[in-house]
């Protein structure tokens, strides 16, 4: 029997997480075909979160949690999830309920035709402001203009993926993730399938406008170094704007005599090239900072506890090795 493990990041759903199980495990137990698997990450929760993982876990047998050490945003738990679930896929779902259970059988269904990546597609933004959907649309036109990899667009984390996306999901541990991306990047054999944002059910979202606008620039300066070579073609235009200008500066100084005016000329040009300067050195910025986020080399997550026995810290590395060893297993066990 094949193996789907269920990766829930939780951070502060105390409220939610008991119907959550009950509304999915209602989904998955008509599926006699397929064992399903719980993996909660309880991503530094500071409400009671943790307690009712411990007690879903002692209650049934096919539910298991991790819990991290303190939060370290979604896109971390996330991949603490992908590294120790085991079985022949996962599905990666928000545990607000937001993302229908019900469409975890199309899934499956793809899944069995052979799409290594089936993914979810929002059909409606309306639960969303105005404004809000105006820049989603703007940063997805910007990222796919810039970006070399085609983005997928208006998907989100909620899909399910085969053993060998997991695998290779688990080889990119760059510490500043922009997961969606990422998610394409790896390629394979890709499905959308449409479907409704649910409201959600308790609780509040963790997201404002700032998350959203770090999210974005996060998107573009990890998939693309087009912004740096767009400041060097700006320079390279600007410097032979000035070239010009200084010629006809001169010529004009030298026929009609150089009468002291041009201040207004002067202040514009100044303070647009302080703008451009200050713009480059900016975009410049980000991507050094990248580069010295990802030179420390940190585990992008610690665990506490895994199914209540205590974690104590292996080197980033091994995760890696140790579920490559699981995947193999399981390959033994489920094409039998
Ligand atoms: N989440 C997490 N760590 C965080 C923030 C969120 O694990 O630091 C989880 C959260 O519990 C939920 C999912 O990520 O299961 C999506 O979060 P949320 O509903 O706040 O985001 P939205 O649906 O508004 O995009
Ligand atoms: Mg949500």
């Amino acid at each position: 029997m094949k193996i789907i493990t269920l990766i829930i990041p939780c951070f502060n759903e105390q409220e939610v997480l008991n119907l959550f199980y009950k509304e999915v495990s209602h989904v998955t137990n008509a599926m006699t075909d397929i064992s399903f698997r719980f993996l909660f990450i309880n991503d530094g929760s500071k409400d009671h979160t943790l307690d009712i993982l411990k007690e879903l876990s002692q209650n049934y047998e096919n539910v298991s949690y991790l819990s991290l050490s303190r939060n370290f945003g979604k896109e971390a738990a996330m991949l603490a999830g992908l590294d120790y679930a085991e079985g022949d896929a996962v599905i990666i779902m928000d545990a607000d309920l937001q993302h229908p259970p019900e469409m975890i059988p199309d899934m499956v269904k793809y899944w069995k035709q052979g799409y290594d990546d089936v993914c979810a597609k929002r059909k409606n933004r309306k639960d969303e402001g105005r404004l809000k959907r105006c820049l989603t649309q703007a940063f997805y036109s910007c990222i796919s203009f810039l970006s070399k990899v085609p983005m997928q667009q208006n998907v989100g984390d909620f899909r399910l993926m085969d053993r060998r996306c997991v695998a290779s999901l688990r080889l990119l541990r760059e510490s500043q993730r922009y997961t969606k991306g990422i998610f394409t990047w790896i390629g394979y054999r890709k499905k959308e399938i449409p479907f409704e944002v649910q409201t959600r059910a308790a609780g509040k979202t963790t997201w404002n406008y700032f998350s959203l606008v770090n999210l974005a620039l996060e998107g573009i300066t990890s998939f693309t170094t087009v912004p740096l070579r767009l400041t060097t073609c700006l320079g390279l235009l600007i410097s032979v704007l000035a070239i010009c200008y200084m010629f006809f500066v001169v010529i004009n100084a030298l026929l009609y005599g150089d009468p002291v005016a041009g201040y207004p000329t002067l202040m514009t040009v100044m303070l647009f090239l302080g703008g451009v300067q200050l713009l480059s050195l900016g975009i410049i910025g980000e991507y050094l900072g990248r580069i010295f986020n990802e030179s420390k080399n940190r585990p992008l997550y610690l665990i506490d506890e895994y199914d209540g026995k205590p974690v104590t810290y292996v080197p980033d590395i091994k995760p890696v090795e140790r579920n490559f060893r699981i995947a193999n297993k399981n390959e033994e066990e489920s094409y039998e």
